[in-house]
């Protein structure tokens, strides 16, 4: 069991953790949480995380980098491949490591799989047992348990990502762990995402969290142009992806009422995160079966 560091009083103290565990957990909630910034697109459906995503978090005398992953999972193609090796490849050269958990539940096949995922890493692991709202108070105990038989955890602590219970206590408990070290990234940055990259997230979030079905897993979304009309207005020309030419027609909806609406939601979120008004140019295409194809994951830039 890792021992937490002590530093010098008055040190600065910063470093990566890395947050994983099972699809849909809430991993990118906990994240966004934790940053106090939308960093990390959420819904309700599995896999909605495809990149690995930092969220920089900064206080006096202390910065940490939270690295949001795609969720553990067996992949079933190419871009489940990429998603995974994202996650693996998120547990080196960091400081610590969150393994969520849906308290909810109990752990299944796929806890185990990520047991043995992070079997033989030297990096301290916090097990972060989330959705503590859904957990009845006479089975957390027995919970808690349960789930601390899965790893020799460095620390265990219950949260609800969604309303915020526990996560001051998870914070201090990170810290523990976090050597002196210098400060990576400005005081207000809250993300090292570039600019294309976030907007395209926040049209995929849309489209996924209005779709249904199988058309989620196959939305991918490009960023033609960005460019400032003025001092007030951004134009963004952006393409929605789908799989099959069928999702097309569902994305676009009955008299364009989907497309419209993915469009809006998308807007507003891009207004509030970059200040200015925006005019959103969004279009739909089909790439064909683009998860099962080298060239087109690495045009949409999963590679
Ligand atoms: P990820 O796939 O692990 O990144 O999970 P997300 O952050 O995308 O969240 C998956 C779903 O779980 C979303 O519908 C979240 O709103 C929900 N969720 C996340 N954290 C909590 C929580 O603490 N309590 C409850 N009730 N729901 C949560
Ligand atoms: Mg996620």
């Amino acid at each position: 069991m890792a021992e937490p560091m002590q530093g010098e009083k008055g040190e600065f103290r910063s470093g990566f953790a890395t947050v994983v565990g099972r699809p849909n957990v809430g991993k990118s909630t906990l994240v966004n949480a934790l940053t106090g910034h939308k960093v990390s697109i959420v819904s309700d459906k599995p896999q909605t995380t495809r990149n690995r995503i930092h969220g920089v978090y900064t206080s006096p005398g202390l910065q940490i980098i939270f690295v949001d992953t795609p969720g553990i999972h067996r992949p079933r193609n190419l871009l489940g491949d990429y998603m995974v090796e994202v996650a693996r490849k998120s547990l080196t050269e960091v400081e610590v490591v969150l393994w969520v958990v849906d308290g909810s539940v109990l752990p299944a096949g796929g806890e185990q799989h990520i047991a043995g995922f992070l079997s033989g890493l030297s990096v301290p692991v916090i097990l972060v047992i989330n959705k503590e709202d859904l957990i009845p108070a006479e089975i957390l105990p027995g919970r808690i348990e349960v789930y601390r038989g899965l790893y020799p955890f460095s620390h265990v602590q219950t949260v609800s990502a969604l309303n915020g219970t526990g996560l001051k206590e998870l914070m201090d408990a990170i810290g523990q762990f976090l050597p002196p070290g210098p400060q990576y990234y400005p005081a207000d940055m809250v993300t090292d995402q570039p600019q294309a990259f976030v907007l395209a997230e926040i049209i995929r979030e849309k489209a996924i969290t209005l779709t249904r079905d199988e058309v989620p897993y196959g939305i991918a979304v490009g960023i033609e142009e960005i460019t400032k009309r003025s001092e007030e207005l951004i134009y963004v020309r952006a393409t929605l992806y789908t799989e099959r030419e069928s999702q097309k027609g569902i994305i676009i909806g009955h008299k364009g009422q989907m497309l419209k609406a993915i469009g809006q939601l998308a807007r507003q979120d891009m207004e509030a995160w970059l200040g200015v008004r925006v005019y959103l140019d969004l279009r739909v295409k089909t790439k064909k079966e683009w998860r099962q194809d080298q060239v087109a994951l690495r045009q949409l830039g999963y590679d």
